[in-house]
């Protein structure tokens, strides 16, 4: 069984990458980072504040036969960052950077206060910055790499009561273009993927009848998993995907932005 699992391993399409996957405790980013290890990658399982539930995750990756660690950082803060990345280098050298972690706040603008605004642009956007920033160095010593941030349906097009979630998923979109014209000429693909509803924590809020009618305009009829966004992360980070970048995929199930 273990030599099974190792040859599947070798030819896996990203046998030896090293992942780095934020907000991998839970969610998509914990699907994105299982995804990724099926796929053949090492991968640095990042955690904010669920270090048990991120343990699991680095379990599930481990099934498939590569190495996984978690590491703990506040990706809004600089300092965190830099020590995560340094941390990653315990088991290789990053070449796939997934800037998943990130936060919701639902409420109308005008009673928003300069504090959870700023709390939410650091969460999602600063954060998406300095990873970025920070992983450069690193995907050029390797002659290359990807970097996957999430956006949102909401940075397409701005909603009601999520006007700093809006804001700050149009910054990650603008922040990926940008980078991606930098960048292309290293061998790094930049891209940012946009889901529509996906089922997880941050849908906690939401009432079972505003899931219901949001389920409704939904074109396939059902809400997304964490996997239909895995799939579309996975596919952005083959190297066959060499000449993609600077694109935003949104997997919505047709629910238009
Ligand atoms: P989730 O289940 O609420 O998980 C959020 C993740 O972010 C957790 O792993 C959490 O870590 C981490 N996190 C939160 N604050 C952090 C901080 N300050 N520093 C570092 N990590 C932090 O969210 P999700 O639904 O999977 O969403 C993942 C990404 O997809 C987000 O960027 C979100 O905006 C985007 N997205 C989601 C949907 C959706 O419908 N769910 C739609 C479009 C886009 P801990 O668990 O350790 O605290």
């Amino acid at each position: 069984m273990k030599s099974e699992s190792r040859q599947l391993k070798q030819t896996a399409p990203l046998c030896n990458k090293l992942a780095i996957v934020t907000g991998a405790s839970r969610g998509i980013g914990r699907a994105v980072a299982i995804a990724l290890a099926e796929a053949g990658s090492h991968v640095v399982v990042h955690y904010h504040e669920q270090r048990q539930l991120a343990m699991e995750t680095v379990k599930a990756c481990e099934a498939s036969g590569v190495q996984a660690i978690a590491v703990q950082a506040d990706v809004g803060v600089e300092a965190d960052v830099k020590r995560l990345f340094i941390a990653a280098t315990q088991i290789g050298n990053p070449t796939i950077l997934v800037n998943n972690a990130g936060i919701a706040h639902y409420g109308l603008l005008m009673d928003l206060s300069l504090v959870e605004w700023e709390k939410l642009l650091q969460t999602n956007l600063t954060s998406t910055f300095l990873c970025c920033r920070e992983a450069i160095p690193y995907l050029k010593r390797a002659s290359g790499g990807r970097i996957i941030n999430l956006a949102s349906i909401h940075g397409l097009r701005g909603a009601a009561m999520e006007a700093a979630y809006s804001a700050s998923k149009a910054g990650v979109i603008a922040l990926t273009e940008s980078l991606a014209a930098e960048v292309g000429s290293l061998g790094i693909t930049v891209n940012a993927v946009a889901p529509g509803v996906i089922d997880t924590d941050m849908m906690q809020g939401f009432s079972a009848q505003e899931r219901l009618q949001m389920q409704e305009e939904t074109p396939v009829g059902r809400l997304g998993t964490p996997a239909d966004v895995a799939n579309v992360i996975t596919f952005l980070a083959l190297e066959a995907s060499s000449f993609i970048t600077g694109q935003v995929i949104s997997p919505n199930g047709g629910r238009m932005p």
